[in-house]
């Protein structure tokens, strides 16, 4: 393991990765267990949405998060809400202390749009998100996409309730960590986006962690 996970010696980690720049990865994670996504080297926006390990359709819900707790922004204490209205993981530790659930992934769909038509081939989210479902063998695809969580990502909404992408907030090391309140599955998109600030045009390493045992 990478030196700055914050993850102290002596704890029951079960798996541990690093997903490279622009990479998806997906793992099961199951009850009880925490869940911890390490921003290496800082400003880097790691795409994520989690399934119901049990019913696909079942998965995360952006709208009934927000709702739940009233709040646009995540951070400790959120509970990530199903579709189904269960609660699928609860943020437990975050030290960068801001992560986005509206604006969405990237798309080349999106890309060309807002940038520029030539950058329509780009690699996006949108795309790792597909490949990985389909990857997995569980019989997954386009719709089981649906709006996600960007970790690590600073949109702040203005007073007029506009949505900017700002420069990040997170610094190499800075971490969330969850705690899996059913079995779940978990999707990655390492977010490849050069074209705004979210990776600070610069994408970079995360590592994930999951491990038994208790809060630290
Ligand atoms: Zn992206």
């Amino acid at each position: 393991m990478t030196a700055n996970t914050g993850i102290p010696a002596g704890a029951k980690v079960v798996y541990t990765a690093e997903v490279p720049a622009g990479e998806y990865w997906m793992h099961e994670i199951r009850k009880g267990q925490y869940f911890r996504i390490v921003d290496l080297k800082g400003n880097q926006a790691a795409d994520t949405f989690f399934y119901n390990a049990h019913d696909y359709a079942d998965r995360y819900s952006a709208q009934d998060t927000i709702r739940a707790q009233g709040n646009l922004y995540l951070t400790t204490g959120t509970r990530l809400m199903s579709t189904g209205g269960a609660v699928l993981l609860t943020i437990v530790a975050d030290t960068c202390g801001r992560h986005d659930t509206l604006g969405g992934a990237c798309a080349n769909e999106s890309n060309m749009v807002r940038y520029d038509i030539a950058k329509r081939h780009m690699h996006a989210c949108r795309s790792s998100f597909l490949k990985a479902l389909i990857d997995s063998g569980r019989g997954m695809d386009k719709r089981d996409i649906g709006p996600n969580i960007n970790f690590f990502m600073n949109v702040p909404v203005t007073p007029e309730g506009g949505l900017t992408f700002a420069d990040g907030i997170s610094e190499p090391g800075k971490y969330v960590e969850m705690r899996a309140e059913m079995d779940v599955i978990a999707l990655i998109s390492n977010c490849p986006q050069l074209n705004n600030p979210c990776n600070a045009y610069n994408p970079t390493p995360v590592q994930v962690i999951i491990r038994d045992g208790a809060e630290l």
